[in-house]
């Protein structure tokens, strides 16, 4: 794909998406015409009150729930134009997501989790792979462990780790540090940036929390819908004094 002078690639792009949950008098419009592009190689959290569509916005982009209107695409693919069988093959190959619960499947190792996506591919299991995916997220001596073994941090490290181990075309996370401590937190958000400033992957996260917002490179503010600001190289003050004035706003 040809990009302009000084035009980094779309890992993600969305256009006029709207999605409306039910109909008639009960329906509610989720996302009511979002625009936007998520760089190659950029860290950008999305913040928004609770309601404002965030989740909502992730499960679309991601391939996980079809907008009513609008088009997605991953990678130059367009989603919409996709079977459901392409449409799964796309998310295996070129979607990470990571959720505030984790989501490990307890009676499996560490590096048995990791290993996951690969086995649901058919692809070949690398041991190489695995244990380089592991050691990435600083975790290479925890192979053995079960999630019930680990901290809630080590735990969303493996769950990043397994995400990442088919080297996708971007990672979502839904609050990944919801869950944590004030220490699994600065550990999940520092391998984040890592994998943004050493591996050139691309993330977008769903955050309540300014510091974490402060770790990416933009944030993207919701409010009923739709896109309500940016803000670049945020810092954690710029991110409350934003949020402040959005939630005024919409009072
Ligand atoms: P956020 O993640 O910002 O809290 P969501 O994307 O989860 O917001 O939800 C946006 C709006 O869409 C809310 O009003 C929510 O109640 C509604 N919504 C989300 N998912 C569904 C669903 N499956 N069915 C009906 N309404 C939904
Ligand atoms: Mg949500």
């Amino acid at each position: 794909m040809e990009q302009g002078l000084g035009q980094r690639a779309e890992a993600v792009r969305l256009n006029g998406v709207r999605r409306t949950y039910g109909s008639g008098a009960a329906a509610v419009t989720a996302l009511d015409g979002v625009s936007v592009g998520f760089p190659v190689g950029s860290f950008t959290a999305v913040m928004g009150p609770s309601g404002s569509g965030k989740s909502t916005l992730l499960q679309c982009a991601a391939g996980l729930d079809r907008p009513t209107g609008g088009t997605v695409a991953i990678g130059g693919t367009e989603l919409a134009g996709l079977s459901e069988n392409r449409l799964t093959e796309l998310r295996r190959d070129r979607i990470g997501f990571v959720f505030q619960s984790f989501n490990l499947l307890p009676s499996l190792t560490a590096t048995q989790n990791v290993e996951l996506p690969l086995r649901l591919a058919k692809r070949p299991i690398d041991r190489h792979v695995v244990r380089d995916a592991l050691a990435s997220v600083g975790l290479a001596d925890r192979g053995g462990h079960r999630p019930a073994e680990l901290s809630g941090g080590q735990q969303q490290r493996v769950a990043i780790a397994r995400a990442m181990v088919t080297a996708p075309t971007v990672l979502f996370a839904d609050e990944p540090t919801g869950a944590l401590d004030t220490a699994g937190t600065r550990g999940v958000l520092a391998l984040l940036r890592s994998l943004v400033d050493e591996h050139e992957r691309t993330i977008v996260m769903v955050t309540h929390d300014p510091v974490a917002a402060a770790v990416a490179d933009r944030v993207l503010f919701l409010a009923d819908g739709r896109v309500a600001g940016e803000l670049h190289t945020p810092t954690a003050d710029s991110v409350v004094a934003r949020m402040t004035h959005l939630e005024a706003a919409s009072c």
